[in-house]
C-alpha cells in the first residue's frame, strides 16, 4: 500500500481518534427494555410479544401485512418462492430436483434482475434453481434502467419475476419499473435493504420503500439503517401470501396434532429477542435517516469543488453517502479479481487510492458492489446493458462508499473531505 503518512501530500493530516465508520448500530435503550421483557417472560424463541408488535409497526406504515423473519436474505427467499408460485403454477407435472411436479417451481426460469447490487439480492434466484439475468443501471439513479428492463423483455418475454434492488437507499425509477412489470404481468420483488424509510411518489399516493412492488423485502442486518443485530422482513400483498411465508419459515407444519409435512420448509423466523431489537430501534428510524441526511449534505457542500458527484438520493434515506470521480480525472488503475494497483499522480486520483487514503487516516470507507455480471460465480449469466459500456462497471470503476454513520461529527465529516481533497493535490 502507498505510505500515506510520508506522502507530502497529506502533511499534517492525523489519523482520526475515534474512527470514522461506515455504518453502526445506534442502541437508544427501548431495544434493552424489550430484550429484557423477552427473557423475563420466557419467550425467548420464535414467537411472542415483539415479533407480533414489529410486524404490527410495520404493517402500520406499509399499509400491507409484513413477516419478520431471520434475515433479509431469507425475505427474498420467500419472496422468489411466493412469486414463483404465482407465476408457475399451471407448468407442474414436469419433475425437477425440487421437487416431484414441484407447482410453481422456478428451475431453470430466468428472472430479471439488479446488476450493481450485493449478492444477496439475487442468491435466492438460484436457491430456487432460477436462472438470473442481471439489468444494468442508469447514471441518473444508479439503479436498474427501466430501459434496459424494456430490452430484457424483449429478448426474454416470458419471464415473470423482476427483483429490484434500490442502491445505497435510494428508490430510483421503481415508479416505471413498476409498471413495465404490470405490463409484461411480471411481478415485482423490491429489495428494499438498503432502503427502509424512504418514499417515492405516484398516481395512487406515496409508495414507502417496500410497499411499491408486489413483495417488500427489508433487513435488519447491524450495518442497515435500523438493526434488530439481524433479522428481516417481507412485506406482503395479500392475506395468503402472509399465512404462507409464516408457514414456510417455520418448517412448514400442517395444523394436525403431529409433525406433518406437505410442503418444503424452512427455519426462517425470526427471534423474540431480536424482533425486540427492531422494535425498540423502528421509533428512532426517522432521527437516524435525518443524521445521515446531514452527513450526505455535508459531503454535497465540501466536496463541490472537487471533481467528484455525490450518489442521486432523490427519493432516498440516505444510507450511505458515495463518490463519482470523474472520468478525466481518474488516475491510471487496474483491478484484478484479487487486488488493486494504481499510479499516484498529480490532480488524479482513483477510488482504491481514496479508501486507502481513508483507511490510513482513520475512516471506513467501501468500495461499490461489484456488478453482478463481473461476479465469477454468475460469470455466464445473461447481462444487458442499453449502452455502449456497461454502467454498473463504470460506476464501480469510479465510485466508492464514504463514511456513513448516523453518529459522524461534523468535524469527523470534515477530515474525510480534507483527506479526499488531498488525494487529488
Ligand atoms: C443487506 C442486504 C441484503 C441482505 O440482508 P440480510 O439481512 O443481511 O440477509 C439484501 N440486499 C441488499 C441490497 C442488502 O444491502
Amino acid at each position: 500500500m502507498h505510505d500515506f503518512l510520508n506522502d507530502k501530500r497529506f502533511a499534517g493530516v492525523k489519523p482520526l481518534k475515534s474512527k470514522a465508520l461506515l455504518s453502526s448500530p445506534t442502541m437508544h435503550g427501548e431495544e434493552w427494555e424489550y430484550m429484557k421483557e423477552a427473557y423475563q417472560s420466557g419467550w425467548m424463541t420464535t414467537a411472542g410479544s415483539n415479533i407480533e408488535k414489529l410486524e404490527e409497526l410495520v404493517s402500520g406504515y406499509m399499509g400491507r401485512r409484513a413477516v419478520a423473519l431471520s434475515s433479509g436474505t431469507a425475505a427474498i427467499h420467500m419472496a422468489v418462492k411466493l412469486a414463483a408460485e404465482k407465476a408457475y403454477s399451471s407448468s407442474s407435472g414436469v419433475s425437477t430436483p425440487f421437487g416431484k411436479g414441484a407447482g410453481g417451481s422456478l428451475y431453470r426460469k430466468r428472472v430479471f434482475c439488479s446488476d450493481l447490487t450485493f449478492a444477496a439480492t439475487v442468491n435466492p434466484i438460484v436457491y430456487e434453481g432460477g436462472e438470473p439475468v442481471f439489468i444494468d443501471s442508469e447514471y441518473d439513479s444508479w439503479n436498474m434502467a427501466p430501459e434496459a428492463l424494456e430490452k430484457g423483455f424483449a429478448l426474454f418475454p416470458d419471464v415473470r419475476i423482476v427483483v429490484f434492488a434500490h442502491l445505497y437507499g435510494n428508490m430510483g425509477q421503481i415508479v416505471k419499473i413498476r409498471s413495465i412489470c404490470r405490463e409484461h404481468n411480471a411481478a415485482l420483488i423490491e429489495d428494499a435493504a438498503e432502503a427502509l424509510g424512504a418514499a417515492v411518489s405516484a398516481d395512487d399516493g406515496k409508495l414507502p420503500a417496500g410497499a411499491a412492488g408486489d413483495y417488500g423485502v427489508l433487513s435488519f442486518n447491524g450495518n442497515k439503517i435500523i438493526t434488530g443485530s439481524a433479522g428481516g422482513m417481507l412485506v406482503v400483498p395479500d392475506e395468503y401470501s402472509y399465512k404462507k411465508v409464516k408457514k414456510w419459515s417455520t418448517q412448514s407444519r400442517e395444523d394436525v396434532p403431529w409433525y406433518e409435512h406437505e410442503e418444503l420448509g424452512y427455519n426462517y423466523r425470526i427471534s423474540n429477542v431480536v424482533a425486540g431489537v427492531a422494535r425498540g430501534q423502528w421509533p428512532h428510524l426517522w432521527e437516524h435517516i435525518s443524521q445521515k441526511k446531514a452527513v450526505y449534505e455535508a459531503y454535497q457542500d465540501g466536496l463541490q469543488d472537487l471533481p467528484i458527484t455525490l450518489n442521486p438520493m432523490e427519493n432516498g434515506n440516505y444510507w450511505l453517502s458515495c463518490g463519482l470521480i470523474k472520468e478525466d480525472r481518474m488516475s491510471v488503475t487496474a483491478r484484478s479479481s484479487r487486488s488493486a494497483v494504481y499510479q499516484v499522480e498529480k490532480g488524479k486520483s482513483c477510488p482504491s487510492e481514496i479508501l486507502e487514503a481513508l483507511a490510513t487516516f482513520g475512516c471506513e470507507g467501501r468500495p461499490i458492489w461489484k456488478p453482478m455480471h463481473m461476479q465469477p460465480l454468475y460469470r455466464s449469466n445473461s447481462f444487458i446493458t442499453v449502452e455502449k459500456a456497461a454502467v454498473s462497471t463504470d460506476i464501480f470503476n469510479r465510485g466508492f462508499c464514504l463514511p456513513s454513520d448516523n453518529k459522524l461529527t461534523f468535524r469527523q465529516t470534515q477530515h474525510i473531505i480534507e483527506v479526499v481533497r488531498r488525494c487529488f493535490r
